[in-house]
């Protein structure tokens, strides 16, 4: 066997070197980050104190907002627009009577609802209506 591959004896002090240098900044470097995470987050015991108290006392107690996060989540997911990719609020219900289903749907795509908003000749319309219907009862 030929030893034109073995590696010459300097590059295999260099090799090991580096790996020391590399072992070494690694185990500061973590050390350093454990003992800076430890006093950030709270864990780091001290003052009588365990380190569950000071993480939940500390920065644990943080993860509180999360909650408000995840509602606004859930409470965005079950009330938007039930057609696909559509951002807005669903305000107007939708009764599939076939299925019995009811789709919350934006003004955009209900079929209803034309616009944003009522205008006056909107609610006069339908005041009107209301009235001939009370008109017809009423005889
Ligand atoms: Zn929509």
């Amino acid at each position: 066997m030929s030893d034109i591959y073995a590696p010459s004896l300097l590059r295999r002090i260099l090799t090991y070197t580096a790996w020391t240098v590399i072992a070494v900044v690694t185990y500061v470097a973590w050390n350093a980050i454990a003992a800076w995470s430890q006093k950030f987050f709270g864990f780091r015991n001290g003052d009588g104190n365990g380190s569950h108290y000071l993480f939940f006392s500390g920065s644990g107690s943080d993860l509180a907002y999360l909650s408000v996060f995840w509602g606004a989540l859930v409470f965005y997911r079950k009330n938007n627009c039930h057609r696909a990719l559509c951002w807005r609020l669903g305000h107007y219900d939708q009764l599939d009577p076939l299925t019995g289903i009811t789709h919350k749907l934006c003004w955009r795509h209900h079929p209803a609802v034309k616009q944003r908003a009522l205008k006056l000749h909107h609610i006069e319309a339908i005041h009107g209506r209301y009235l001939e219907h009370r008109r017809r009862r009423a005889s």
